[in-house]
């Protein structure tokens, strides 16, 4: 049985105040159109936290006005690269300032550990990723070419537009970061809407910018919910390019609104169950480590989890003992509590569609190994959970849980490591581990997905480009391809001589 921790939060940190609620539109914290708010609850109660203003259709439709305007005519995209870049520096050197503050905002929000944020999600999700495209901001050119008949052209690299993100819930500040730093550097004006569970610090993100300098309509926060002010988003007419992280389901949906209305071009960030491949020559210890941490990081709503864990037979015995002492020792409770590895899933949605899945997995024959269960009768905590017996077929091999579950399974070969690596619609991230480095280059080259971990699970940073294959979506976050997704380019032409062309 997991362990829930029974320390009062107020005890490790300070809760802040909420400061910002409204939405952020041409500068100016504004409330919605409509007047309607909603709530967001903290996830470790199901309390209200506060009530923020519900972006919808109108709401976005002055935010675009405001992002074309300062698209067209303002400074921002016309500014140098440096001198984008030095506002952006400034804005990276304010959320350090702040992090204790926006790390406890994600922690309240989304039941994030809060050592957690404060050392990895601001610091590394926001501050380093906003430094890496500051620094890349003054390097966009193109390329003069060699043409082969009496012309001389070059390439220019422009800012795609005015840009939607709609992020989730799910890594607030990563997300937020991901994807308005390289459109912010591409010199490119932004409406990015957050997750309705997690609008908090996205909206104080926005306060730092205006204090940063970043100029009004460059930047606008819309919270609000994914049928109305998302669609509003994926369907806008005067929208030039939507960029997308969640579900499958709705990254479909949204490429449906962005073919129908003005053919923008989408980016598509999705779901996944990503396969962990252990061979025999693995160090047992460590393997069954990565394997927790690679499927119980963030409780496992995170798209890249190590859902799917393969284990070679000749060690299959010996890991699964240590995953069950191990998983026993995972510390779940209140997120603030700095012993603590697992907080409360999102919300009663999540922790509702996780436990239904978990009934799922014991209906179609799976043995529950280790979890299951609730933790506690308060707030939306779940055991690490891990079942054995698991065939490929049934759906908790196959579907996207996004929760602590892992399905434990065994192979024979390589060939059938890889055969069941692949085994899945998906194709957004795989691990491996073994000393045998054609083991490693094989199989790393045999997997359809879209970031490989030898010995190392989330392994992330700013410029190593992270996104899918398959039905795990297209499009690259991160590292200088994400830049070039936010430009586009022009080639110029003219005659070298005076040529009757
Ligand atoms: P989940 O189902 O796990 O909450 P989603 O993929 O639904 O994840 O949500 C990710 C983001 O997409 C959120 O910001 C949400 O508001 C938004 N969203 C949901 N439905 C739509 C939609 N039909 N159009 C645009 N955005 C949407």
């Amino acid at each position: 049985m997991a362990s829930l921790s029974n320390g009062q939060p107020e005890s490790f940190v300070k809760i802040p105040t909420i400061k910002f609620t409204k939405l952020f539109i041409n500068g100016e914290f504004v409330d919605s159109i409509s007047g309607k708010t909603f709530e967001t609850i903290d996830p470790r109660n199901g309390e209200i936290i506060a009530r923020i203003a519900e972006g919808d259709k109108e709401d976005i439709d002055l935010a675009v006005k405001a992002a074309r305007e300062a698209f067209d005519h303002g400074p921002w995209p016309r500014m140098s690269g440096a001198a984008r870049g030095k506002i952006m520096m400034k804005l990276a050197d304010l959320i350090d300032q702040n992090v204790e503050e926006l790390a406890a905002l994600d922690a309240i929000d989304g039941g994030k550990v809060y050592t957690l944020c404060k050392t990895l999600d601001i610091p590394y999700g926001a501050a380093n990723t906003l430094r890496y495209y500051a620094g890349a901001a003054d390097k966009i050119h193109g390329d003069v070419l060699k043409m082969s008949r009496e012309l001389h052209a070059y390439t220019l690299r422009e800012p795609i537009g005015v840009v939607g993100h709609i992020i989730p819930w799910n890594a607030p500040t990563v997300m937020f970061f991901a994807k308005v730093s390289p459109a912010l550097a591409a010199g490119c004006t932004v409406i990015i809407k957050p997750a309705e569970q997690t609008p908090l610090s996205a909206l104080f993100y926005a306060h730092l910018a205006k204090l940063a300098g970043i100029p009004d309509g460059v930047l606008n926060v819309v919270p609000g919910f994914g049928p109305t002010a998302g669609a509003a988003i994926s369907s806008h007419m005067d929208i030039d390019m939507v960029s997308f992280t969640g579900s499958t389901d709705v990254g479909r949906e949204i490429m449906l609104a962005a073919a129908r209305s003005n053919l923008k071009p989408v980016s598509l960030e999705l779901g996944g169950k990503s396969p962990l491949l252990v061979f025999d020559d693995a160090d047992v210890d460590k393997a069954a480590d990565l394997a927790l941490f690679g499927i119980l990081f963030n409780k496992g709503e995170i798209c890249a989890a190590s859902s799917r864990v393969f284990v070679q037979e000749g060690i299959y015995e010996e890991f699964e003992k240590k995953l069950v002492e191990k998983s026993k020792a995972w510390l779940v409770g209140d997120p603030f509590d700095p012993n603590v590895r697992q907080g409360p899933q999102v919300d009663n949605k999540q922790f509702d569609k996780i436990l239904s899945y978990i009934e799922h997995g014991k209906r179609e024959g799976a043995t529950l190994l280790v979890g299951g269960k609730p933790v506690g009768n308060k707030g939306y905590y779940i055991e690490p959970t891990i079942f054995t017996n698991v065939k490929e077929e049934m759906i908790i091999a196959q579907d996207e849980i996004f929760g602590p579950v892992m399905a434990l399974m065994k192979f024979k070969t390589i060939e059938d490591a890889i055969k069941s690596a692949n085994n899945t619609k998906y194709g957004l991230a795989a691990g491996i581990v073994t000393q045998n480095l054609d083991i490693a280059n094989t199989v790393s080259r045999s997997i359809r997905a879209g970031i490989i971990w030898v010995n190392c699970y989330y392994g992330f940073d700013s410029d190593c480009p992270y996104g899918g294959y398959k039905m795990s979506g297209f499009g690259r976050e991160l590292g200088l391809e994400a830049l070039n997704s936010y430009l586009q380019v022009k080639s110029v032409v003219t005659p070298i001589y005076n040529s009757p062309w």
